[in-house]
């Protein structure tokens, strides 16, 4: 039988019952017994949320005495972590998952397969659907297809019936009436303040089966025309112009907005009987099941738009035709969303819309690239602190402070915490106004000396802050972000175009790009299969050189683009994750291939070309002087460099504080490396996040760093901080207190920079 007409069954037979003249537990008890039949399984059952507990309220197969005995809280077993967690489980054995809880009572230890669904109501799980079987086996996909329809048949005969209670399913509680802070990951940096607008008003499907399953096909077919003309449409009024970051998302929103495969599951939960809101709804479930199965944060970023574009679909056909973009922000606005696609983020008043908090979101999802390029702060994976979603927080119109800088929120602030945040607020934007006053000033020391002060971008957006910062020039382009940002492997047309409007952006000052950084954490999808996610420890995996000394082609391509967009003017390469020196002659090699190539066709070839390197890894230091001769300029990115040096994961927040920049280690370090170049006359600078704080800088140029590549932000503070310094009076104090060490550095540099009224906060 197709899974179409397994779940049409199923429906027919439901159908049935629901309108039957039974009592609400006569028809949960029929609902139990059709299940198991039809898939076959020993146990069905359905547990429901009573007084904050869920309660076995009907089952087949489990002892009948433990039915309105047997009682979970919210997240205990794993009922309880279906409902916590909202989501699918589907467990060939359920006694090997962490979560799972034996229940004697239930009779249920010979039963070794598990599945559940979450009973949703109100975007809340009131209840649970779960089969047992005796067999260890996991459920195929039709089977829970069939569950997680019938979870929703479920949801609407316990609305009606009103076998929940409607304060309990919206989760009313203290936590949304008083102040509350909640927590999150830092997307975007910045304060913002607001009043909370839910991105979806959420679409409430009344009714999930069809009358007229052709009516319903219909209906989605024209929502879909609807939802492709909006997206082409955003494609191409896209407020960053054409050809930018931007474009590439669009793309890949495009594709999926096409895609037929997701049209085609539509359409087959439509033929299983449902209506065209519920057959939208259950692919989306499923999707989301797929997407927390998936462990590539990046492929699960693409879902992220996938889901975006279900949510829209959703509202066409439901006649629901706003988000709260279309309604208009009528105040400052703090956004929350569950997630956000990309495009629908561009459709906010830039004006009023003051943050955004996503309950997921990640640092590589493309929301929050086009999010930086807006300047709106952003945090993600937001939590109160008791495993409660936002909506159980936070109410529309809610007042909000967001500080995205810090990671987190107050919502409902009391008047003195609302009035301390604006006296910050107005002080963040009075020093922005005076950093901004820098914009032309060189950043010469007291004595005199000339620092550079460049900074690092990544997108064709970020050159803005060139201008606005004054910065030097760009001392780290990372040209791996347009891989990221992109479904596909970007052809040389579109990275030379990059390269061209980057370098026409930038004007006279030099642009330092460095090769494709991808691999390990930074795996893009199209390489999925070849970069190991199975890496054990991808950081020290096949990534950057590594990777691209291998797969030599793409290498050539990204050569062959650079060269094309300097012609006729300067280029600066440089090399990432260098560990000895024959890869930085390897990657030279197919350079200078290239623009042997480009000479033979007679191209137009960069005037000068530098090459560089990225000292990264320790190993590097040893040979030091072997490299040197061959570089025109060494840059130190101190993220990946501290990472080996103290085989501490630099994305694992527990081990944050376990390492200090200003540890002697790392600046003996950095200082035995910078004497090692003196002579030899190549350019050697700083260009991890280490530069861009004050008293890290502050260590730099006292162990006689001169260059410095930062994030743009940092630019302003940082040549307000070297104007403040006399750097032989700092060398001679960094001298001393290198000879001599406390466990790091950042007492006596702080006492230091407060005798010279110097900030560093
Ligand atoms: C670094 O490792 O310091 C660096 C600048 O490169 P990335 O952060 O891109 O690895
Ligand atoms: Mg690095």
């Amino acid at each position: 039988m197709s899974a179409a007409a397994a779940a049409r069954q199923i429906l027919t037979r439901l159908t049935e019952v629901m309108a039957s003249r039974l009592h609400a537990q006569g028809k949960l008890d029929q609902v139990v017994e059709i299940i198991g039949e039809c898939l076959s399984s020993e146990v069905c059952s359905i547990y429901l949320l009573r007084e904050g507990m869920l309660e076995l309220f009907a089952t087949r197969g489990l002892n009948q005495s433990a039915v309105h005995v047997t009682r979970m809280a919210i997240g205990e077993g794993l009922t309880g972590a279906i409902a916590q967690k909202v989501e699918t489980l589907n467990l060939a054995e359920a006694k090997a998952h962490p979560d799972f809880q034996y229940r004697p009572e239930t009779g249920e230890d010979k039963f070794h397969s598990f599945a559940g669904v979450p009973i949703v109501y109100r975007e809340r799980a009131v209840g649970v659907l779960s089969v047992q079987h005796i067999d260890p086996r996991r459920y195929e996909e039709v089977e829970i297809e069939a569950l997680q329809t019938t979870a929703m048949v479920l949801s609407e005969l316990i609305a009606n019936a009103e076998l929940v209670d409607e304060e309990e399913a919206r989760g009313l509680t203290a936590d949304q009436t008083g102040p509350q802070t909640l927590s999150g990951l830092t997307l975007v940096k910045g304060l913002g303040a607001g009043h909370a607008v839910y991105h979806q008003p959420r679409v409430e499907i009344t009714q999930v089966m069809a009358d007229d399953t052709e009516a319903e096909r219909q209906r989605v077919y024209r929502a879909f025309d609807r939802m492709r003309e909006q997206i082409d449409t955003l494609a191409s009024q896209a407020e960053f112009g054409v050809g930018g970051e931007h474009e590439e998302v669009l793309e890949t929103y495009k594709m999926f907005a096409y895609d037929e495969g997701w049209s085609r599951r539509i359409n087959e939960a439509i033929d299983s009987g449902l209506t065209a809101e519920a057959a939208i709804e259950r692919v989306q479930q499923h999707t989301r099941m797929r997407m927390r199965e998936i462990d590539d944060p990046l492929l699960a970023d693409r879902m992220h738009d996938l889901e975006d574009l279900a949510n829209r679909l959703l509202r066409i056909v439901a006649g629901q035709i706003g988000t709260a973009a279309s309604q208009g922000l009528r105040r400052d606005t703090i956004l929350i969303a569950r997630n956000l696609g990309p495009a629908e983020l561009l459709e906010y008043d830039r004006r009023r819309l003051k943050g955004v908090i996503l309950e997921e979101g990640s640092l590589t999802a493309h929301v929050v690239i086009v999010a930086r390029a807006m300047n709106v702060p952003v945090i993600g994976r937001i939590n109160n602190g008791k495993g409660g979603g936002v909506r159980t927080t936070i109410r529309e119109g809610d007042e909000i402070l967001l500080d995205a800088t810090a990671g987190n929120a107050i919502v409902r602030p009391l008047p003195q915490v609302a009035d301390a945040f604006q006296t910050r607020f107005a002080k963040s934007r009075e020093k922005q106004a005076a950093y901004a006053s820098l914009r032309d000033v060189e950043p010469f020391t007291r004595c005199g000396t000339r620092i550079q002060v460049m900074m690092n971008a990544g997108l064709r957006d970020d050159m803005s802050a060139l201008a606005m910062t004054g910065a030097d020039g760009v001392g780290l382009f990372r040209t791996e972000f347009q891989f990221l940002v992109s479904a596909t492997l970007p052809q040389r047309e579109r990275q030379t175009r990059l390269y061209r409007d980057v370098l026409e952006a930038a004007g006279d000052k030099p642009v330092i790009f460095r090769t494709v950084d991808i691999g390990g954490d930074k795996a893009v999808p199209y390489l999925a299969s070849e970069i190991a996610a199975q890496d054990e420890n991808p950081a020290m995996g096949w990534r950057a050189l590594r990777l691209a000394l291998e797969r030599e082609g793409l290498m050539k391509v990204q050569a062959r683009s650079l060269m094309e967009a300097s012609a006729g003017r300067s280029l600066y390469v440089m090399f990432p994750m260098v560990s000895e020196p024959w890869e930085f002659d390897a990657a030279k090699a197919v350079f200078d291939e290239q623009l042997v190539y480009l000479r033979a066709q007679k191209k137009l070839l960069p005037e000068r070309i530098h090459f560089g390197a990225m000292l990264e890894v320790p190993a590097l230091a040893e040979v030091l002087d072997m490299l040197l001769p061959k570089l025109s300029f060494l840059s130190i990115g101190t993220n990946d460099l501290t990472q080996f040096l103290f085989a501490a994961d630099r994305a694992n927040p527990k081990l944050a504080e376990r390492y200090d920049w200003l540890s002697p280690s790392i600046l003996r370090f950095l200082r035995r490396v910078m004497q090692g170049c003196v002579g030899s006359g190549v350019d050697v600078g700083v260009c991890g996040e280490m530069g861009g704080r004050r008293l890290e800088a502050l260590a730099l140029m006292g162990i006689g760093y001169r260059r410095l590549s930062i994030t743009p932000a940092a630019v302003g503070p940082i040549k307000e901080l070297v104007r403040k310094v006399d750097l032989a009076e700092l060398s001679a104090a960094m001298t001393g207190w290198l000879a001599e060490p406390q466990r790091d550095l950042r007492q006596q540099l702080s006492d230091w920079a407060d005798a010279r009224d110097i900030e560093y906060d």
